[in-house]
């Protein structure tokens, strides 16, 4: 089925849902017609109400092939994503053995995914202290941004970044309009002793929002002093959100996003010994997690992101209950829509504000702006088709993960996706994935500035 017409009374075309036909025809949206259409010969497909919007594009995904499959891997995580209603996913350079940082190693990633896609995948290229000569050739070869920790990140391959090592690859950055992203906690000793790794309380505290905040005004002043592209990943401490903001007013190379565990949990919640919450920065108080949401609200944040982070459950320290010893990330990838549709809803998050945050927003920031993101002629047929009134639990069943563990077990939600279609090809129908590997890899075409 290569030519066919897609029909609901709820299509989300120009910021609206609308009545209309999507005519798909070769991997691409052919044509977008008003109302009901009908073409002879051609496959009708009827969603009656049912929503009918661009695929998700989820820009900050750890999927840990090669080197870590025991954690998890491109084919579980790409069709977790597919049943998700995720069609394009950009892949971080940790937590992945060798880690993204040279061209070769970019090679070994891309081999490791190639024959594996459900969706489509792009990647990330890193920055660690011994690298920066390197960084342009990654650029050359197709990486979507340049990301960098400015503390420990976890993966000892991948040691953090300091001001100096930002100065040096500015430049190469500023030359190709390339992304900086940054993981923005900037360490000090300005936190309490630990006296039970098993408190959430004393966890929370271990990472505070000064950090961030000191990262944030470091990564202000780099972005401001080169005039780069900066991207301030996961955000968590709402102190952060006025000094991005105000910066914001005067550059449009300056984005953040926050994910759906800081959205969707709270640490009031979360009890002792129960690392599965863990990630860094850490999730935060109720009233926090308040000032997150009314940051979306407000339009304060560029696109929302997963930051799908699994780990075994024996690295989760799940049976030990170490906040400090187990891996901090969280899995998830596979529910972000309902997760946030769920929770926005009851926060008076509508759709039309919702749809963009995960599709032409993320699409804008990584130069797919003109090919994704939109149900509009000549873009990629890249379509989530989903229930807005219907709910589900989240049961170990149709978890597609590596693993079943993350903190989202159990939990009841609104918004189920019936299919999705990848490069126009329907890949999933009703939770199950039924065509494979229709996904492409994704590389990002540079123009010199
Ligand atoms: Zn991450």
């Amino acid at each position: 089925m290569n030519d066919f017409l897609i029909y609901s009374k709820q299509c989300f075309i120009n910021n609206q849902l609308v009545e209309a036909t999507l005519y798909i025809k070769n991997e691409k949206i052919h044509q977008v017609i008003k109302g009901l259409h009908t073409i002879e010969n051609i496959p009708f497909l009827d969603y009656g109400n049912l929503i009918v919007m661009p695929g998700i594009i989820d820009a900050h995904v750890h999927i840990n092939e090669p080197g870590r499959e025991d954690w998890e891997g491109f084919e579980t995580a790409t069709k977790a994503a597919a049943i998700g209603g995720i069609t394009t996913l950009i892949e971080m350079p940790l937590n992945a053995s060798p880690v993204t940082t040279t061209v070769e190693s970019f090679k070994i990633k891309q081999n490791a995914a190639t024959g594996k896609l459900h969706v489509n995948c792009g990647f990330y290229g890193g920055i660690i202290p011994t690298n920066a000569n390197d960084i342009e050739a990654l650029i050359n070869e197709g990486v979507f941004g340049i990301k960098g920790f400015l503390t420990h990140s976890g993966i000892n391959e991948f040691p953090n970044i300091t001001r100096e090592h930002l100065e040096a690859i500015a430049p190469v950055l500023k030359k190709y309009n390339i992304p900086l992203l940054l993981h923005c906690e900037l360490s000090d000793n300005n936190v309490p002793k630990v006296n039970n790794p098993k408190s959430y309380q004393e966890y929370l505290q271990s990472r505070p929002q000064h950090w961030e905040t000191n990262a944030i005004d470091l990564a202000l002043e780099i972005q401001e002093r080169f005039d780069i592209k900066v991207h301030i990943v996961h955000l968590s401490a709402s102190e952060g959100l006025e000094r991005i903001k105000k910066r914001k007013q005067k550059t449009n190379k300056l984005t953040v996003e926050t994910c759906s565990h800081y959205l969707y949990f709270n640490a009031e919640n979360i009890p002792d010994a129960s690392p599965i919450y863990k990630c860094a920065p850490p999730i935060r108080e109720k009233q926090n997690n308040d000032l997150l949401w009314n940051a979306v609200l407000n339009d304060d944040f560029n696109f929302l992101a997963s930051d799908h982070s699994p780990a075994p459950p024996e690295r989760k320290q799940l049976e030990e209950g170490d906040f400090f010893k187990a891996w901090g990330g969280i899995s998830g990838l596979q529910f972000t829509l309902p997760l946030l549709f769920s929770e926005g809803r009851q926060r008076g998050l509508t759709l039309e504000k919702l749809i963009p945050l995960l599709t032409e927003n993320p699409a804008e920031f990584l130069g797919l702006e003109q090919q994704k993101g939109k149900l509009q002629e000549g873009f990629d047929a890249d379509i989530t088709v989903w229930d807005d009134s219907e709910t589900f639990t989240i049961t170990e069943e149709i978890i597609q993960h590596k693993h079943k563990a993350t903190p989202y077990l159990n939990e009841t939600l609104f918004g189920k996706v019936i299919h999705t279609f990848v490069n126009g090809v329907q890949v999933v129908e009703n939770g199950k994935l039924k065509i494979h590997r229709q996904g492409k890899l994704l590389l990002n075409k540079i123009e010199r500035r």
